[in-house]
């Protein structure tokens, strides 16, 4: 299996709780390794332009708005299967709906407090980590 790239990011509701430390270890115990991390307080122009797929969906503002709403914990993730790995530790999007044992289930309030994000393929993960790093930051 090839050797991937995601990116991960901790969003305001897991940061606010404090559980950051609880989840960077989720991560590391399944094999996946941080290649890059930073905190950052995302602006309204960042939030909206890493989520513009999602510019016509209902949910789009709220996102947003929830996105903002304090700062966030950006990683590079590298590992066999890093994709799809991630998105298996993570649990599906709606906490409601995520197995036990994963993040979402486990740390996650609502389909917007979700807890974290993670890339959903090999080339949207190149284009979201692009949009957060630089090469030098990632080692
Ligand atoms: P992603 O699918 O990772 O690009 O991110 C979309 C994000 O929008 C999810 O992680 C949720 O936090 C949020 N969201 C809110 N409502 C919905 C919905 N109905 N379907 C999908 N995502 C939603």
């Amino acid at each position: 299996m090839a050797i991937e790239q995601t990116l991960s990011i901790i969003k305001p509701d897991a940061v606010s709780k404090g559980v950051i430390g609880q989840i960077i270890d989720r991560f590391e115990s399944k094999g996946l390794r941080i290649a890059a991390m930073k905190k950052s307080q995302l602006s309204r122009e960042d939030a909206g332009e890493f989520y513009g797929i999602h510019r016509e969906r209902p949910f789009f503002n709220d996102l947003v708005d929830f996105m903002v709403s304090g700062p966030v914990v950006i990683m590079v993730l590298e590992g066999e299967n890093a994709v799809v790995e991630n998105r298996v530790i993570m649990g599906a999007t709606n906490p409601k709906d995520a197995a036990k044992g994963t993040i979402r289930h486990d740390f996650a309030d609502s389909i917007d407090a979700n807890a974290v994000h993670g890339s959903d393929s090999i080339e949207n993960a190149d284009i979201e980590i692009k949009f957060f790093f630089s090469k030098r930051e990632i080692h």
